[in-house]
């Protein structure tokens, strides 16, 4: 069974701009881009293109690489300020010169609807109402499409980067799982991905993960995004694994797409918990 996460967005994303229909003001995510990285600018772009077609305002707001701590904290605070604006997000990585987790922290966390900040960090991890990161988010949408029975199997998540890794791991765990976090030191990670019901490839290496990591019957969610050659490809090599697993989402068209679609999610729960 292959899992499209393109095909799980749209029916989302339809639901939303339904939803939306219906606001007497359209929600509004600001976007903030410091720099031209390229992937950057193409994930803003889609971000921004998803809002308009969800019938929300995106604002874009291109800042030049050199901006400074001070400029950028001062515009994030004007934002916070700003009663027409829900979401703020802040797309990284950041050049060099910015503290991604200050920068970060001065989002209000009732607009942080990357779910990046401390407070929303922390509810996360005290089962607390907040905004739970969009990558982890989809993954769990995308579990949910596959029809697994999460409690009590053994959930495998390799990479533990405060984006993905760890937060996918404890939604896991709150589902039950038995859960086992591998990252780049791990001894013998094929022995412990040879074990796993449910395996999350979190590592950025192109078809890292060949069937020799897989068990029969599992269900694998690929996150990694590493272009080669101009090609998008994922941390397993789907040709290699396809047949052996219960399911498995595809790169491109998998957890990417369900990772703008969580944003927007977030950003209309920004609006309705901002606006009671
Ligand atoms: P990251 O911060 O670079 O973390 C990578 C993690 O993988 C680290 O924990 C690292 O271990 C671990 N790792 C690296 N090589 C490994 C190896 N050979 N064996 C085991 N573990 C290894 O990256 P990230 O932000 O979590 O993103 C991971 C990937 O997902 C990237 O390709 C990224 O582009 C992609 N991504 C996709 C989406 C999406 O929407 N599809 C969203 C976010 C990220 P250490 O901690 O020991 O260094």
């Amino acid at each position: 069974m292959i899992i499209y996460g393109s095909e799980l967005s749209k029916k989302i994303r339809e639901e939303l701009k339904e939803e939306v229909s219906g606001f007497r003001e359209k929600p509004c995510l600001a976007v903030i881009l410091v720099g031209e990285d390229p992937a950057s600018v193409s994930y803003v772009r889609s971000k921004n293109k998803a809002c308009i077609e969800t019938g929300m305002d995106c604002r874009q707001i291109d800042l030049p690489g050199n901006i400074s701590r001070e400029d950028l904290i001062a515009l994030i605070h004007d934002l916070n300020r700003d009663d027409s604006v829900d979401g703020i997000l802040v797309q990284l990585p950041l050049p060099r010169h910015l503290n991604k987790r200050e920068i970060i922290g001065e989002i209000l966390p009732e607009k942080d609807v990357d779910g990046l900040h401390p407070i929303n960090v922390g509810k996360l991890e005290l089962g607390l109402e907040g905004f739970v990161p969009c990558t982890p988010q989809g993954i769990m949408e995308l579990l949910g499409q596959m029809d697994v029975e999460l409690s009590g199997k053994n959930a495998v998540v390799v990479g533990r980067s405060t984006l993905v890794g760890i937060p996918v791991a404890k939604l896991l765990l709150d589902k039950d799982c038995t859960v086992t976090i591998c990252h780049s030191k791990t001894e013998n990670l094929k022995e412990i991905t040879k074990r796993a019901n449910i395996l999350v490839a979190a590592i950025g290496k192109a078809h890292f993960f060949t069937e020799d990591y897989i068990k029969e019957g599992a269900y694998v969610l690929d996150v990694g995004v590493s272009r080669v050659n101009g090609k998008l490809m994922g941390d397993v090599d789907f040709e290699n694994v396809k047949d052996k697993c219960a399911a498995i989402t595809p790169v491109p068209k998998g957890v990417g797409p369900m990772t703008v679609t969580m944003l927007l999610k977030n950003t209309v729960l920004a609006y309705k918990r901002r606006r009671g």
